[in-house]
Parts: structure tokens; sequence; C-alpha cells
């Protein structure tokens, strides 16, 4: 029913032959059944990575953004028609990072959703509390806020384009991650949440990922959860060893 994902962001990382070669070993990779590989690349690199995945094994690429507006005098932006244009069908929106230093909010992100979505692509839509955010005990409603505000007006037939990536900013990049069951309690609330909204079927297709500090050390616990459904992976991703051991640690197929 909801695939498996192990998705990667590169983010402003790698140099432009150490990302052809990253990719070059990851599209070797043997992905088990089921499973999606998406490599979310820096811009500059996307249709050159994008070939070098090509169609074989379940790997593509995602980009790491994209403009709210269709086209026009939006110096630096990056359109979806541009991407599109290079084949790129994936796009990650609302990433913590994105959130902080770039300042978008829930409204922005929502517009981006929709640009996204009208141009076909499957949007990567990020989540996540601060650390003082899960302190207070105001993390369910506030993740659930950020979902509700962004995707609540999307029609039924939208969310098969849309996979959750649930992403505790506390855990990003620190090497502390949330606790398995931590990780997989805020995805049943975020999986009733999309219930309560659209259906159970709808929420049961939903593919809901994990992000922050994912490793082939803990890979493997949190993908055994229910509702984990894979992960967006940071640091982890830029090695292809232990991008590799990470793919290969989904233990519940999802039909
Ligand atoms: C991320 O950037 O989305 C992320 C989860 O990073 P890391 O795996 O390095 O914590």
């Amino acid at each position: 029913m909801r695939k498996n994902i192990a998705a990667g962001n590169w983010k402003m990382n790698l140099s432009y032959s150490d990302a052809k070669a990253l990719a070059t070993d990851l599209s070797k990779v043997d992905v088990p059944a089921g499973t999606d590989v998406i490599l979310g690349v820096p811009h500059p690199y996307l249709a050159q990575i994008n070939e070098i995945v090509g169609t074989a094994n379940s790997v593509s690429v995602a980009a790491q953004n994209c403009h709210e507006k269709e086209k026009g005098a939006y110096t630096g932006e990056v359109s979806t028609g541009m991407l599109d244009s290079i084949g790129v069908k994936t796009v990650i929106l609302g990433h913590s990072e994105r959130r902080e230093y770039q300042k978008e909010s829930d409204a922005l992100l929502s517009e981006k959703v929709k640009v996204a979505l009208a141009a076909g692509f499957r949007v990567i839509f990020c989540c996540g509390e601060t650390l003082t955010t899960r302190e207070a005990a105001a993390h369910f409603d506030y993740v659930g806020g950020q979902i509700k505000n962004s995707l609540f007006d999307l029609k039924n037939e939208d969310w098969k384009n849309i996979v959750i990536a649930y992403e505790p900013i506390w855990a990003i990049g620190t090497g502390v991650t949330a606790s398995p069951e931590q990780a997989q309690e805020m995805h049943a609330h975020i999986r009733k949440l999309i219930s309560d909204g659209f259906g159970t079927e709808i929420a049961e297709a939903t593919s809901i990922l994990y992000g922050g500090s994912v490793k082939p050390a803990n890979a493997k616990e949190l993908f055994a959860k229910k509702d984990i459904d894979g992960g967006l992976v940071g640091g982890a991703s830029l090695k292809a060893a232990d991008f590799e051991q990470i793919i290969k640690s989904f233990q519940l197929a999802r039909k």
C-alpha cells in the first residue's frame, strides 16, 4: 500500500565529482523490493545525477527546494517547470533549515506545495519541533499545526503525491536520535491526524519518514516500527556504504 523510502539530503555538501561518484555507487545498490531511494541533490548537479542514477534500480533524485511561483523575475530561484524540464519530479519542502534560515512560513510552504503538486511533483514535506517545544510538551500540537497549516486545504487526490518527513530539530545533525518509541508515537499521531482530515485509506497510504541522525546503527530499529516508513537522512547519506546499509535496513514490507 505505502512505500518504504530511504531519502538522502545532501544539503550544500559535496563537490561535483564527489557527487557523481556517490551517485554512481548508489546506482549499483540492490534496492529491496517495495523501496524507493531518493537523493536530495543540490540544484546545479541535478540533471547530471539524474542521468547517472537512471531508472534501473528505484533510485531517483529530488530537488531540495523550489519557488512558489511558476516563473518570473525572481533572481536566483528555481521553478518546478525548470526542474521538470530536466526530469526531476520530487521536491523536498519545509526542511527546518529553510524554515529557520530562509524564514519559510507555513503559509509560504502551502503555496510551494500547491505549485509543486500542480506540476505533478511528489512532495517530501518536512515538519518537526524544537527541543524547547518538546520540553514544554507542545510537540504534538506544534507538528500537527505545521501539517494542518500547509497541507489541510489539499484535495484527497493530492495526497498520493505527499510524503511526510518528521524531523525533530533537536535530532538533526546532532548525533542525538529520537528513540524508536518517540518517533513511532509522533508518526502515529501524524497518521491519525491525516486519517481524521482525509480518511483512513489516505492515511494508511501515506509514507511517513523519520529524520534526525539516522545511521546504519539505528536505522533497523527505527524502520521496524509500524508507522515509520523510512528515513530522510542527512550526514549518513553522504557516504555510499553508510547509505547502502540504511537502504537495506527495511524489515517491514508494506503493500
Ligand atoms: C536532515 O538534514 O534532514 C537530517 C535529518 O540530517 P541528519 O541525518 O544529518 O541529522
